[in-house]
């Protein structure tokens, strides 16, 4: 089968590579019928040291179930499922916790583990807790916003719910990615009656009004940490998203968030420690967050989707085969495109 392969930064290949086959009697695999590419995937294509073997890239995927394991119960094949960004058992303690990332038989896809959903097929470890049958045919219209629950959607929930955002509350965003926006739409879901949208790229703080923003800040720094103070009465935000990942990012959090606020940061960090430690402090600020369990929570999205109530699928602004991923990472990259799906 062919598939997506990362050699180092900047260099994304489309291969030839084994067939994504059953190993173990709890695998499923999938015929992947729609992935994308995350922006967090855009951290080793910057970074990534140059290697002999290619790292298997993509983490998010709708597919159609092609094989069960001896032990799969819950699901058979033509099944069209979502695949969250990682795998769980949905029995252990963390599991049952609601807490899928940290699942004691759980990893991550997009890695040597478990192979990546940039490719035309991928195997699934823990099947039965790890995939979520669909209601839907696999061309369904609702396909973009489904596909969201894999990851991003999932994702900026879990950023609102560790910020903490309820009903009146002001929620601050950095990052205008598709986890940002995404952030926005949970945040407003949470019934948030203010949320201030981080971001100066003209088509996403466009879309972040559409989804629910009421104010735009597009400085950085101690800019942007004046502005949200003079918009909020000289307070701060009670909740903060951070879906960025950079000491920037959170030193820009902590500035803008009020006393007693909470932040929740998905960005996934590019540093060893939280900037801006003191300030933190004395602000009682709690610092909560992590990679998403989205598992636990597509049940609770799902119907918002099929009912139409959020549009998370508007974030994905191109759509391309397998063999033009390279061009939609670098398109990413260079922040023409704003998230990009594959249709394998
Ligand atoms: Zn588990």
């Amino acid at each position: 089968m062919r598939a997506a392969l990362m050699f180092g930064a900047g260099d994304v290949r489309i291969e030839n590579v084994p067939d994504a086959a059953i190993v173990s009697p709890t695998d499923a695999v999938i015929r992947v019928t729609r992935a994308c590419i995350c922006g967090s995937d855009l951290w080793p294509y910057r970074k990534l040291e140059p290697g002999e073997r290619g790292r298997p890239m993509g983490h998010e995927a709708v597919g159609v179930v092609e094989a069960i394991g001896a032990e799969v119960r819950t699901l058979k094949a033509g099944d069209l499922v979502v695949m969250p960004f990682a795998f769980s058992d949905g029995t252990c303690e963390f599991c049952r916790e609601g807490l899928h990332t940290s699942c004691v038989h759980g990893g991550f896809f997009g890695s040597d583990e478990a192979g990546g959903a940039q490719a035309e097929a991928v195997r699934i470890p823990q099947a039965d807790g790890t995939l979520f049958a669909l209601p839907v045919g696999e061309d369904d219209a609702l396909m973009p916003s489904l596909l969201t629950l894999s990851d991003v959607m999932g994702t900026g929930h879990h950023a609102a719910l560790a910020a903490r955002v309820g009903p009146g509350k002001t929620a601050a965003v950095v990052g205008d990615g598709a986890v940002g926006l995404c952030g926005v739409i949970a945040a407003k879901r949470l019934g948030a009656a203010r949320i201030i949208i981080l971001g100066r790229h003209p088509r996403r703080v466009a879309l972040a009004r559409e989804f629910g923003a009421t104010d735009v800040v597009g400085e950085r720094g101690d800019e942007a940490v004046a502005l949200v103070r003079e918009l909020t009465g000289g307070l701060g935000a009670s909740s903060v998203l951070e879906c960025v990942g950079t000491d920037d990012a959170m030193r820009t959090a902590i500035g803008i968030a009020r006393p007693g606020a909470a932040i929740g940061r998905v960005g996934v960090p590019q540093g060893e420690t939280i900037p801006a430690s003191q300030p933190a402090f004395f602000d009682n600020i709690t610092v909560s967050g992590g990679p998403a369990p989205v598992r636990a929570y597509i049940e609770e999205l799902l119907p918002d989707v099929l009912e139409g109530r959020i549009e998370p699928g508007r974030v994905f602004d191109r759509v391309i085969g397998l063999d033009e991923v390279p061009a939609g990472y670098r398109a990413m990259n260079e922040r023409e495109a704003l998230k990009v799906m594959v249709k394998p």
